[in-house]
């Protein structure tokens, strides 16, 4: 049986990034760049006026004082997108808006509040200081230069990245599209959330965490919600499911007599790669390839399938989507009211904990009960305590490792 690492490295050494494709950039937000993004233009295309004012040459003003404004001759208004026609020449000045050209001649704008104009909005324009050379001036290229490297290959774009892809003329980028992830619940006890359960019923809760933790993964969940426990209908769904990318399925995945999901998998094809993880809760993890598809089997126990997606099934997803950086953020921490588990156990065990930040310490609370039925527990989890197998007790006070599943890495 791998402990957690191994069966971590067992998936990740068998899957691959998907091919990449070229996605228009309102497409791309949250996936991973496929190569690294490099500009081949200037930002700003050219000199631009960072104020609305008076596009002026500095040496024109060097004498202008309050008692003394110096005077020039405006030779007309240019907005933003408009394009001089005329130079300035000594002794005259162009009304500029922010974000238009500099025109030719021009080295300086005046801000609009640091002159007067004539009352009948006559064409000359007062000026009451001097300007240091260049003021409110944004030079062509000085923003980004072409050959400035913008996003690493690997790493998720953001807004910030596609607005700037977009400046410099990138209108579509080369990403690892979003994994297609078919989820299946089984279960004969299952019915829908909406409904009221019969007697021995219970409502399906994984449906919707699965497919939510596969959607902030940034991949796209494909629901086969409820599957009966009966050969045939989970032989049917399974070989619908293998459209996706990726599949996952809950329950039935123990040695139940009504767990079927083993050997239909390995009846359409699936080889085994590990059944079972020395880890509590929820060790009758399985993990199947068919061909390029990872399969993952998973117990249905929310808590445990809920926490097999964030260890096992979110690293693999994220690897599939390109993205370099794997795991959540680990950190050392506290554990302020300390654990005792079942001496002798062989098994790493995970806690779900509550996290916060004093000082530069992290302080870390077990969220009550860790039975693996606790549903509630993962209410208020934001990261989880891993105990190494072989330790059976952490004092108060004592410490422990996080995966940081929630809580942000640093504020
Ligand atoms: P299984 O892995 O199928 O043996 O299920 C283990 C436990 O998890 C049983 O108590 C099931 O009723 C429960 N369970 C299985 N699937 C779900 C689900 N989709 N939502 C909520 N509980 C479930
Ligand atoms: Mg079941």
């Amino acid at each position: 049986m791998p402990t957690p690492a191994e069966a971590l490295a067992l998936i990740l050494d068998r899957v691959a990034p998907l091919p990449p494709r070229r996605l228009p950039l309102a497409e791309a937000q949250g996936l991973a760049a496929a190569e690294a993004l490099v500009s081949t233009e200037q930002v700003p295309p050219f000199t631009n006026s960072a104020m609305d004012g008076y596009a002026v040459r500095a040496v024109d003003l060097a004498a202008a004082s309050a008692e003394h404004p110096v005077r020039l001759h405006v030779l007309g208004d240019l907005a933003a997108g408009a394009t001089p026609g005329r130079a300035v020449a000594p002794g005259t000045a162009w009304r500029i808006m922010t974000g238009a050209p500099l025109p030719e001649g021009a080295d300086t704008v005046v801000p609009v509040e640091d002159t007067t104009r004539g009352e009948d909005g006559g064409d000359w324009v007062g000026v009451r200081a001097p300007l240091r050379l260049g003021v409110h001036v944004r030079h062509a290229g000085e923003d980004i230069q072409a050959g400035l490297a913008l996003v690493p290959a690997g790493r998720a774009l953001r807004p910030g990245d596609l607005g700037v892809l977009a400046a410099v003329g990138m209108p579509a980028v080369p990403v690892h599209p979003r994994v297609r992830v078919a989820v299946l619940t089984t279960g004969d006890e299952l019915v829908d959330a909406s409904e009221r359960p019969g007697p021995g019923q219970i409502r399906d809760a994984n449906i919707h965490a699965v497919c939510a933790q596969v959607a902030a993964c940034g991949a796209v969940p494909m629901p086969f919600a409820r599957v009966r426990d009966d050969r045939a209908t989970l032989t049917a769904v399974l070989r619908e499911a293998m459209q996706a990318d990726a599949i996952l399925t809950t329950g039935g995945i123990s040695v139940g007599d009504y767990d079927f999901v083993k050997p239909i998998l390995e009846e359409l094809g699936a080889r085994r790669v590990f059944w079972k993880v020395a880890q509590k809760p929820g060790g009758p993890l399985g993990f199947w390839m068919l061909g390029e598809k990872p399969i993952f089997g998973i117990p249905g126990n929310p808590v445990a399938a809920m926490l097999m997606v964030e260890e096992y099934v979110r690293p693999a997803l994220r690897r599939l989507m390109g993205f370099s950086a794997l795991h959540r953020p680990v950190a050392e921490a506290v554990l302020e009211d300390g654990w005792s588990g079942k001496p002798g156990d062989r098994r790493t065990t995970f806690l779900r904990v509550v996290a916060r930040r004093e000082g530069d310490q992290l302080l870390a609370r077990l969220t009550g009960p860790q039975g693996s039925a606790i549903l509630s527990s993962m209410l208020h989890a934001n990261a989880l305590a891993v105990i190494p197998a072989g330790m059976d007790r952490v004092e108060p006070g004592g410490s422990v490792t996080l995966h940081l599943t929630e809580l942000a890495e640093d504020h």
